[in-house]
């Protein structure tokens, strides 16, 4: 029997699973991402869950016939490392991983993306839905897509494509993206801005809320919460989800889906109010054919299933590549 191996590496846990040559996962097994002191030290946990899920599906490493990695980035794809992640600790400065992956399973057939990509190889590989165009987008603790066009998912210099949460929405700069750049999408919709986004708001215009706006510990969970309950929640997903729908409009005009998937906890916590209100928006804001707009069909694991996917396609998602 073949076997194949998935890797998601985020910000918050790494898991792997391993999975036969149809894609079902015989083993899994995850644990939370060191934050340092170096890189190494992720890339040890990253070997350590993939013993972990070679164990639980009973097979020795070396049995693996190819593995996918979905990663946080920026990646350096040509040197096979993440390379100065965002969201995790300074000290951590180059997390290498096809190499050493590679070696544990001793196998050259490494395919390493950025998670975004995994998403949209995962949805090409699982969905029944998987026109040659078609995108998948996550809106979590940051804001990026997956991108296939023509039945090619696009990477890009340095494997960049598809940074679409820093795309500029607002010329006015109204809120600072964690990049430092001002006006991005991400600034105003990821699960971390917000919180950031509704205290500015309240700021400007400090009318009656039930929002802790000003607790330390103040969160888009609470936004959420409110909803319906409180005028100014309301005002703030309304803002949330004009900003979300421009994003996506633009994202529609530059590459013509036929299918955008949707995922990350702040989708996949709030279907409902993360994407009707796109939904509503879109037929304003687009002059060409507007795409289906669906939660992703793979919840948590889209990047796992995803990793996997690309190992069983040669890092395409196209199944007649198995
Ligand atoms: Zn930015």
């Amino acid at each position: 029997m073949a076997y194949y191996v998935g890797v998601d590496l985020g910000a918050t846990n790494v898991r792997a699973a391993v999975a036969d040559g149809e894609g079902t996962i015989l083993g899994r097994s995850d644990a939370g991402t060191p934050r340092g002191p170096t890189g190494i030290t992720v890339t040890e946990a990253v070997l350590s869950v993939t013993r972990g899920a070679c164990d639980a599906a009973g097979i020795d490493p070396s049995e693996a016939r190819a593995a996918g990695i979905g990663a946080i980035g920026p990646l350096d794809l040509a040197e096979g490392v993440v390379e100065n992640p965002a969201n995790l600790p300074d000290t951590i400065d180059r997390i290498p991983l096809t190499g050493p992956l590679s070696n544990l399973l001793e196998t050259d057939r490494v395919y390493l993306h950025n998670d975004t990509n995994a998403g949209v190889i995962g949805e090409r590989f699982h969905s029944e839905r998987n026109p040659d165009d078609m995108v998948y987008l996550t809106i979590s603790s940051g804001v990026g897509a997956g991108v296939c066009v023509d039945g090619n998912v696009l990477s890009g210099w340095d494997g960049n494509a598809g940074e679409v949460g820093h795309m500029t929405l607002d010329p006015h700069g109204f809120m600072t993206c964690g990049c430092g750049h001002e006006g991005h999408w991400e600034g105003y919709c990821s699960g971390n801005n917000i919180p950031r986004y509704a205290a500015e708001l309240h700021a400007e215009d400090p009318v009656e809320t039930a929002l802790p706006v000003e607790d330390p510990d103040f969160s888009a969970v609470d936004v959420f919460e409110h909803a319906g309950r409180d005028e100014f929640a309301d005002h703030v997903i309304d803002q949330v989800a004009y900003w979300n729908a421009m994003g996506v409009a633009n994202i529609v005009h530059a590459f013509a889906p036929l299918i955008v998937f949707v995922g990350g906890a702040v989708a996949l916590n709030n279907p409902e109010l993360t994407l009707d209100p796109i939904r509503e928006h879109l037929p304003d804001m687009v002059m060409s054919n507007i795409p289906q707009l669906e939660l992703t069909t793979l919840g948590d694991d889209v990047v796992l299933k995803g990793a996997i996917a690309s190992a069983l396609t040669a890092g395409t998602g196209d199944r007649s590549r198995m």
